[in-house]
């Protein structure tokens, strides 16, 4: 294969959302040549079709080394979100309002009380509210909510400023950002990663970051399958409104959720459930009837003011996450190919990781310690253990009394 003509970088970020573009940045502050490339636009993949949705912690993960690993880097994420507006010179709209994942049935309102111990056991803020103070945080509510659990740690941000506010970042410090750049495959020197294939031609590099998300099985063909998985998730967006949603909520096990945007707008998500196989192992970006009317029917029943038709939905959009069997991201060097670090499957959360992703990575490239446990995050775990499809996103659908549609099984 022909060498290219660009210049051999130290590090070549593949994948333009918000985990390569803060990686990206934070290996250019370091002081290294970095090459970041994107086969669409920056922020086109799920980064840029996503909810906006962040905080600490995660009701997902229960207590155990992996939920205290999810706690410590979700925590030191939302840290970091805190301080990045004025470090990037971006504002991305970061507003830390709390959340409210709101019950109806008694089957949800346990399911969430047990997430809240374990949760204030990592250190997270979680507390049970009853209905009255439920609907005194979001007086909005329908009066059939039963309760909700508060989320003090949690709120919503733009996630297309964030993710260009790191890029611009990047190439601040001299990181070259190259759009509708595919990457063909990895370029292998014996076991070594050594550079990427893109037009034919070889690029090389001492180091290459996946940041590639559900679509890191075209490049890494040796994660065994199931490890990552598309899941198309779909999200409506209705005119601007007058304030409704003072926090963000969630309901259904945090199947469905939604916020309101500084514009007024409400942007709403969930209902996987009425999406062919729930959504997983299609990388169609296509939204579908029966999802986008379920988001809109979750809408109008938790929030009355909404109904009537006065309200119109202005946009919709399907994007693809990339889920894990295990529901955990893969974070780290990847040990069967030296030279090759990975940051990929950040399933339905990627905002409570992304800006410490960056972080860690540099860390790693830099020989700096470790900040955190990064064991449950290993990119080769699945090579070393049977994969058993066990993704905390793809719970508690079926026992769902809303779940009125028939669901094909998950992967293994
Ligand atoms: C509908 C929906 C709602 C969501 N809601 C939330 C939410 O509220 N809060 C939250 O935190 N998360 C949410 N998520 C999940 C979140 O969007 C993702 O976890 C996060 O964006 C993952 O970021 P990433 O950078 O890892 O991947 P992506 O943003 O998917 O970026 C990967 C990039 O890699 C590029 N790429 C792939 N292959 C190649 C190649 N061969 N060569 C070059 N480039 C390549 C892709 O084009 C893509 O741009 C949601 C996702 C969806 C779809």
């Amino acid at each position: 294969m022909r060498p290219s003509a660009t210049p051999s970088p130290d590090a070549i970020v593949i994948g333009g959302g918000v985990n390569g573009c803060s990686i990206a940045y934070r290996l250019a502050a370091d002081g290294r040549r970095v090459l970041l490339l994107e086969r669409r636009g920056i922020c086109s993949g799920a980064s840029g079709r996503n909810g906006g949705m962040t905080g600490a912690g995660s009701a997902m993960h229960a207590q155990s080394p992996a939920g205290r690993a999810v706690a410590a880097l979700s925590t030191a994420n939302l840290a970091l979100l805190r301080g990045l507006a004025e470090e990037l010179e971006t504002d991305f709209y970061l507003q830390m309002s709390g959340s409210l994942d709101v019950f109806t049935t008694e089957e949800e309102r346990d399911h969430l009380a047990a997430a809240a111990a374990s949760q204030r056991a990592a250190g997270i803020s979680m507390e049970m509210l009853d209905r009255a103070e439920a609907h005194a945080l979001m007086p909005a509510l329908a009066p059939d909510v039963l309760g909700a659990a508060y989320l003090g740690d949690r709120g919503h941000l733009w996630p297309f400023a964030l993710v260009n506010g790191f890029a611009d970042a990047a190439r601040r410090h001299g990181a070259e950002i190259r759009t509708w750049s595919p990457v063909a495959a990895l370029h292998r020197a014996g076991d070594r990663v050594a550079g990427v294939v893109v037009d034919g031609a070889v690029i090389p590099a001492g180091e290459v970051v996946l940041a590639t998300n559900a679509y890191t099985p075209e490049l890494l063909p040796e994660l065994p399958p199931g490890a990552i998985v598309p899941a198309r998730g779909q999200i409506l967006v209705t005119q601007p409104v007058p304030p409704v949603l003072p926090r963000p909520f969630g309901t259904n096990f945090d199947k469905e959720y939604g916020r309101q945007a500084a514009t007024g707008q409400i942007i709403c998500g969930g209902f996987r459930r009425f999406d062919v196989n729930e959504g997983l192992g299609t990388y169609e970006e296509r939204v579908t009837p029966p999802v986008l009317s379920g988001i809109a029917r979750c809408l109008t029943e938790l929030f009355p003011a909404l109904r009537g038709g006065g309200v119109k939905v202005v946009r919709a959009w399907a994007g693809i996450m990339g889920f894990t069997a295990d529901g955990l991201p893969l974070i780290g060097r990847y040990d069967p190919a030296p030279g090759l670090t990975v940051a990929a499957g950040f399933n339905g959360n990627g905002f409570t990781w992304g800006a410490v992703v960056g972080t860690i990575v540099a860390d790693l490239l830099a020989g700096r310690p470790p900040r955190f446990d990064l064991e449950p995050f290993r990119p080769d775990r699945f090579q070393r253990a049977a994969i058993a499809w066990d993704n905390p996103f793809t719970a508690g659908e079926r026992n769902n009394p809303r779940a009125d549609a028939p669901v094909a099984a998950t992967p293994g």
